[in-house]
């Protein structure tokens, strides 16, 4: 039996939509698939929804809202993926790594407050997994110190915290729906604008620089150049796509739930033997996007996911940190990130996906469960 670590959900009208959108010719974007997506996401909370070619760029036109300077510090995860830091690091930005709480890969107030100083600009937060950081004390430093909350929220579909969706709490926070993600339509991404000074702006860094949104709603009886900016809009036909997932996003994320559940209750009593599982704060509510156990380190990491693979079963590591990576590790000159490091080593992921079934994660769980007998 062979287990694939993702499958992309194949939504059955993704080809009538895609179809209809060729027919029509409006293939660019800001069109009326784009439109029904961003709707979805306004029922979830409000702000200014823009729907992006990637999470990345969502990322870069928030460094660019947030008016990042060389000089500026931005204080990200070291725990994460590149395009946390990218975006930062092209404003000519100074990176302030923090490390992960010791439970688990997301940061807490107590790993970022240290790292503040006269020039920290902006503070980025990921919510890995679809699992919430606390939030709360982050936000309250920064309204305290006056600095934008960034929230990367590209795994964050449908996950909440105290009751709240993710992404509706930084100035700024973006969306992913890449193939890997639990919604995806190949590469796209989206940027959510909380902050009321930033919404106008926005649109027109989306639109090359141009106020061509508002020409569209017929605000503006021409449209030209503003500002700066680029070209982030998302294809209506990629649009499509997506939205033919977003109609099934509660049926998707309820699966995964169920998926990633019976893996935690199989694998509850290898805690006995030094194996961690993923913890979920009573704050959060996920969305199943990653099932991970936490091994002792590198060695025995390799040895389970050897294991796994001599079964058919696809297995993956996650991030290396930041800090340590070829690009960072000569310019780095902070401390030592100890919990960053030992997920980095230790942390591997399972299959989980739509089309994972019964069988297959049986088999996937009796593996893991051999490896540790
Ligand atoms: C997937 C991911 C991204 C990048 O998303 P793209 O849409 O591929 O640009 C950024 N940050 C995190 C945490 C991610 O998981």
């Amino acid at each position: 039996m062979t287990v694939r670590f993702n499958i992309p959900y194949k939504a059955p009208k993704a080809l009538a939509y895609v179809e209809d959108v060729l027919q029509r010719g409006k293939t660019s974007g800001n069109h009326s698939f784009s439109k029904s997506c961003t709707s979805w996401f306004r029922k979830q909370f409000y702000a200014k929804h823009l729907l992006t070619t990637s999470c990345t760029d969502a990322l870069e036109m928030a460094a660019l809202l947030c008016d990042i300077q060389p000089g500026d510090e931005v204080i990200i995860p070291s725990y994460t993926f590149v395009s946390t830091a990218n975006p930062f690091v092209l404003r000519g930005a100074s990176l302030r790594f923090a490390d992960s709480s010791s439970t688990h890969p997301n940061c807490t107030i107590h790993e970022i407050e240290p790292l503040l100083s006269p020039a920290t600009k902006a503070i980025v937060i990921m919510h890995y997994g679809g699992v919430a950081c606390d939030i709360e004390p982050i936000l309250a430093l920064c309204k305290k110190h006056n600095i934008y909350l960034i929230e990367d929220a590209a795994q964050c579909i449908g996950a909440s915290y105290k009751g709240r969706f993710l992404g509706s709490f930084g100035a700024c926070s973006s969306f992913s729906f890449h193939e890997s993600k639990n919604i995806s339509c190949g590469e796209g991404g989206l940027l959510a604008v909380n902050e009321e000074a930033f919404k106008k702006r926005a649109e027109i860094l989306w639109e090359k620089g141009t106020d061509r949104a508002a020409f569209w709603r017929g605000e503006v009886d021409k449209y030209g150049w503003k500002d700066i900016g680029s070209s982030y809009l998302l294809s209506d036909i990629l649009a499509a796509v997506l939205w033919a997932q977003l109609e099934n996003a509660d049926r998707l994320k309820e699966d995964r739930l169920r998926k990633w559940q019976r893996y935690d209750d199989a694998f509850a009593p290898l805690q006995a033997k030094k194996l961690n599982l993923p913890q979920v704060p009573f704050f959060a509510s996920h969305n199943g996007h990653i099932y991970y156990v936490v091994t002792e380190g590198l060695s025995q990491r390799e040895e389970l996911q050897n294991h796994l693979k001599s079964h058919g079963i696809e297995s993956y590591f996650h991030y290396q940190s930041l800090h340590k990576s070829d690009f960072m590790k000569d310019r780095y000159q902070g401390p030592a990130l100890p919990n960053a490091d030992a997920f980095s080593e230790g942390l591997l992921r399972l299959p989980i996906h739509y089309y994972l079934d019964e069988l297959q994660q049986d088999h996937v769980i009796s593996t893991v469960l051999d490896y540790y007998k």
